[in-house]
């Protein structure tokens, strides 16, 4: 965004896989924003407690302090009138309501900056981050190196056995897969392993 005149607001996503470096973005958008005196909130889901109860952490480390929210609409009530710039990590855990916020919010004239997954671990549009993307004004897409072969990746690979769409976690249990080595399945076949030698166990037991 280089021309922007009057006091404009607007929207930017970020979104990628994880380990993409989403966060990082984030924080370093943000402590921009600060040096050049600029008021900023940043604000998270609550579902996302990893490593820290109360700020924004990248997978690297960095730390910056963040208000936790349990919807979108929640923001609006928290947003001082003189902020500037809001962040908002994980967007794809605060639903529908995030796109009626960030416009309200750049409607009133505020940069929106939201980070979030894009696809989920099924390799599927991760809504409301799709539909995001359509009204934002910049777009940035990331992507994470797939542990397997080194190529650009572009995919959150779970590896634990789980079929919902939101198992909140990082170390061990999801990692980067380019196009090819993606298993979009894995989940599920690991389910039905489970499923299958607790059959075994039973009829062992029995
Ligand atoms: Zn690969």
């Amino acid at each position: 965004m280089d021309i922007v005149k009057g006091n404009m607001g607007w929207i930017e996503v970020v979104v990628g896989p994880m380990f993409s470096g989403k966060s990082e973005e984030l924080i370093r958008r943000l402590r921009r924003a600060e040096i050049a005196r600029q008021r900023v909130q940043i604000f998270k889901p609550v579902i996302d407690q990893r490593y820290s109860v109360s700020g924004i952490v990248s997978h690297s480390g960095l730390e910056l302090g963040s208000d936790l929210v349990r919807t979108a609409e929640e923001i609006l009530e928290k947003v001082e009138p003189r902020t500037e710039v809001i962040g908002i990590d994980e967007g794809q855990f605060l639903g529908e309501g995030l796109l009626s916020t960030c416009n309200k919010l750049a409607d009133a004239g505020k940069r929106v900056i939201v980070t979030g997954l894009d696809t989920d671990f099924m390799g599927r549009p991760f809504e409301p981050m799709p539909r995001l993307l359509a009204m934002a004004e910049e777009i940035t897409k990331l992507l994470a190196i797939c542990v397997r072969c080194g190529n650009p990746a572009v995919h959150t690979q779970r590896l634990v056995a789980s079929e919902e769409l939101i198992v909140v976690g990082a170390g061990g249990m999801y990692e980067a897969r380019c196009r090819r080595c993606f298993e979009p399945n894995l989940a599920a076949q690991k389910v039905d392993e489970e499923k299958a030698s607790t059959v075994k166990v039973r009829a062992a037991i029995r």
